[in-house]
């Protein structure tokens, strides 16, 4: 069995963005030399997450209203994890409702997608390093 095992590290420039990663998941998968098995994509951080869904800009600010409406970052007194002098209570909250992780088919050396999906990373605590595992592993 072949495995390969990648960090990818972001510094987003805001509290919340959202980063197309599916050209380096690709990538990682050729150099794995992987041509049948599973891509799991993780987030590392409990503030931010990895999911799939389509690159369509109207859909990326729709969820990003909508997660600000479950979660609003402000009042920040209004969560009790900021008691601890954290002000992100709502960016786990965020976290939680869009996922920790993807695992993706890899089948003859490609990742085995559905129409229009897309592999993306989530921050929601961001202006920081933080990182995403890239786990490979089949034949
Ligand atoms: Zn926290």
């Amino acid at each position: 069995m072949k495995h390969l095992r990648e960090e990818l590290w972001f510094k987003t420039p805001h509290r919340r963005d959202y980063v197309n990663i599916t050209e380096q998941v690709e990538g990682l998968v050729r150099k794995s030399g992987v041509r049948n098995g599973l891509c799991l994509v993780n987030a590392m951080h409990i503030t931010a997450s990895v999911y799939i869904n389509d690159a369509e800009q109207g859909l990326i600010e729709d969820y990003d209203d909508w997660l600000e409406k479950l979660a609003p970052h402000e009042p920040v007194s209004h969560y009790r994890h900021n008691r601890t002098g954290e002000d992100n209570g709502d960016a786990h909250l965020k976290r939680q409702i869009m996922g920790r992780e993807v695992v993706v088919a890899i089948t003859d050396g490609e990742l085995d997608f559905g129409p229009w999906e897309q592999v993306y990373y989530a921050e929601f605590d961001g202006r920081r390093k933080k990182r995403v595992l890239v786990k490979i592993i089949g034949e």
